[in-house]
């Protein structure tokens, strides 16, 4: 018998990916169940992009590309970070990778190494655990709760530090809890961020778009820290491209490198067409994307709405991405039918059974108080699945 690698052993799987697969095996059961799991906007890409990458397969952009991307995408990419943030990168500074998830992966391991400290606050995306493990680096776990729109604090950070701390991870606007770090605190961040030059910080803006609030900002636009900034971004959410598979890195000339130098052993780069296609998204004034936003904006509210008219239920109001995370540690200890709901696992099983509707449970993202429902969905949707959410709580006592 095949022992698996002790690595593979320790990884846990992908909660969100595990949910929205049991989703999908449920309705090929014929079972009638809302997914509101995955985040995945559920528009699709648009025709312009589509049109570039129709036009790649017949100029025949179908060899293997330069390891970190086509030189022309990474300077449309160097461009859209000055437009879009003004931040100044070179393209021998970019890297575009299989997926914004590849370009962290490349980060953590080219800075980490065994029994280094990496800084992840929670509630944290949940690739980023594993990805350090991976890296075997230790993830030191900053909680950050409901009360601070789930954000942390620079006396935080501080405290957290080490000699052996290495990285830092986290997003903005922030998959699961939408929360969006404003200039100040990302400023005081940095300050605590500028006296511990060794450490590398990822700042993951793959939601940079869907942003209710005042603009994005990115924690690399402070020049003392800059060199330590490790800037992600990527297609899948802004552009609806998420089968496409491309992300990408703005970092110093060493860390891009390093990236480019792991990929060249791990996949080659990202898929020609895809980087084709990239060309035009990035290109494109985010202007374009105003009705999705929009429409984002609007089922946030609905849901937010309806969250709050079921007692117990604790909300913060999301800046961004497209996610709400409720506190709903006020049905723990409750029952129904004889099942007691301990946790938010049993919660997220609990609603999937009884309300036929599938999200994830906030242990995964590092708040066990929690849940995660995906509001990338038609306002229809999700009104039938509050609705259905709103009854399943009731029903507990
Ligand atoms: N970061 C965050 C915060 C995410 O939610 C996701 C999910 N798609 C990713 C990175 C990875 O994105 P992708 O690999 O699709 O570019
Ligand atoms: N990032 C999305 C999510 O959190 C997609 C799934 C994944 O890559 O984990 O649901």
């Amino acid at each position: 018998m095949i022992e698996l690698s002790e690595r593979l052993q320790a990884m846990e799987e992908s909660a969100t990916i595990a949910m929205s697969q049991k989703s999908r095996e449920l309705k090929a059961e014929g079972k009638d169940v809302i997914s509101l799991s995955l985040g995945e906007p559920d528009f699709n890409t648009p025709d312009f992009i589509k049109a570039a990458a129709n036009s790649a397969i017949k100029d025949n952009y179908t060899n293997y590309t330069p390891v970190p991307g086509y030189e022309d995408l990474r300077k449309a990419i160097a461009n859209k970070f000055k437009r879009d943030n003004d931040l100044h990168y070179a393209t021998n500074q970019i890297v575009v990778s299989t997926g914004a998830k590849q370009s962290i992966a490349n980060v953590s391991m080219s800075v980490v190494n065994a029994g280094d400290e990496v800084i992840i606050p929670a509630p944290f995306w949940v690739s980023y655990i594993e990805i350090v493990k991976v890296s075997e680096g230790v993830p030191v776990i900053v909680n950050a709760g409901i009360d601070t729109d789930f954000k942390i604090t620079a006396e935080q950070l501080e405290e957290a530090i080490t000699e052996k701390t290495k990285l830092m991870i986290f997003s903005t606007p922030c998959n699961p809890t939408g929360s969006v770090y404003s200039k100040e605190e990302l400023r005081a961040l940095a300050d605590v961020l500028v006296k511990h030059p060794q450490i590398v910080v990822i700042c993951d803006e793959i939601y940079e778009h869907i942003n209710f609030g005042t603009r994005h900002e990115s924690l690399a636009q402070f020049d003392d820290v800059y060199n330590q900034v490790v800037t992600v971004n990527g297609v899948s959410k802004a552009w609806a491209m998420t089968g496409w598979r491309l992300g990408y890195i703005g970092a110093n000339k060493e860390i891009a490198a390093a990236c480019s130098k792991i990929q060249g052993q791990f996949t080659s780069g990202t898929c020609s067409i895809t980087q084709r296609a990239a060309i035009a998204a990035m290109d494109a004034d985010p202007v374009v994307l105003k009705d999705m936003i929009a429409a984002f904006g609007s089922r946030r509210t609905l849901v937010l709405d309806k969250l709050n008219e079921i007692e117990g239920v604790k909300t913060n109001v999301p800046g961004g991405a497209f996610y709400v995370f409720p506190d709903v540690s006020y049905f723990y200890g409750k029952s129904f039918n004889g099942t007691t709901i301990e946790n938010g696992s049993d919660l997220a099983m609990f609603l999937l059974n009884e309300a036929l509707v599938a999200l994830v449970t906030g242990e995964a993202f590092g708040d066990p108080n929690c849940i995660r429902i995906s509001y990338a969905a038609s306002e229809k949707v999700l009104t039938e699945a509050m609705k259905r959410i709103k009854e399943a709580l009731e029903k507990l006592s």
